[in-house]
């Protein structure tokens, strides 16, 4: 079990939430129409990777991307519905990859089937360390940005997304429950692309409050 820490404490990771085409400028991108309710899906917790090991990519895809997300991690059981403060379970920001096989996406969409190979393979939720939502001055406009081989690839604010960190807090958990120990990515804004042998992914959190860095074997 793999297990997170984030404030000198430790937590267990669970369940590992994902919120699809959060940012509309991503929905354009990949032609997507907006959907009327937020898109919830999960990852297996064992498709979790830290930065110190370089990122294999699988071998059943020819189109693996990255998308940039801000991550939340759950601090505690949240045994109230509905949420009055979704903000005080959150225990720790941290910044992710949603790595992604787009072809095989492609084809499940086409047939209607879950998304969990193209999105929940081995390796395929990257994680940067958890830093204090004390450190986060306002959740509703976070600052992030991705570099790929230097060069800034991915910028998001947390104001441009379709369902706030709040909402998504409060949508997951009406329909799953949340508890200690799960993380949510909360979606990815425009500029996702493809990865390859050697390629450096540089994340970047309020610009230098929290950075990662992930290799591409
Ligand atoms: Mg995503």
């Amino acid at each position: 079990m793999s297990e997170i820490i984030c404030n000198q404490k430790r937590y267990h990771l669970e369940n590992i939430y994902c919120i699809g085409r959060n940012y509309s400028e991503h929905i354009k991108e990949l032609n997507h129409t907006p959907d009327d309710e937020i898109v919830v899906f999960t990852k297996p917790n064992t498709s979790i990777h830290f930065e110190e090991i370089p990122v294999q990519l699988p071998s059943f895809s020819n189109n693996i991307h990255y998308e940039c997300e801000i991550v939340i991690l759950i601090g505690e059981d949240i045994l109230e519905a509905p949420i009055k403060n979704p903000l005080k379970y959150i225990a720790g920001y941290a910044l992710g990859i949603d790595m992604t096989a787009r072809d095989i996406q492609k084809i499940e969409i086409e047939k209607g089937l879950p998304w969990l190979k193209s999105k929940g393979f081995k390796q395929s939720a990257l994680i940067s360390k958890f830093i204090s939502p004390e450190k986060i001055s306002n959740p509703n406009n976070i600052y992030f940005e991705l570099s790929l081989n230097q060069k800034t690839v991915q910028v998001g604010e947390s104001c441009h997304m379709i369902y706030s960190i709040p909402t998504i807090i409060q949508s997951i958990h009406k329909i799953y429950g949340l508890k200690k120990g799960d993380i949510i990515y909360t979606g990815t804004p425009k500029g996702v692309g493809q990865l390859h042998s050697n390629d450096i992914l540089e994340l970047n959190l309020e610009k230098g409050l929290l950075k990662a860095t992930f290799t591409i074997a």
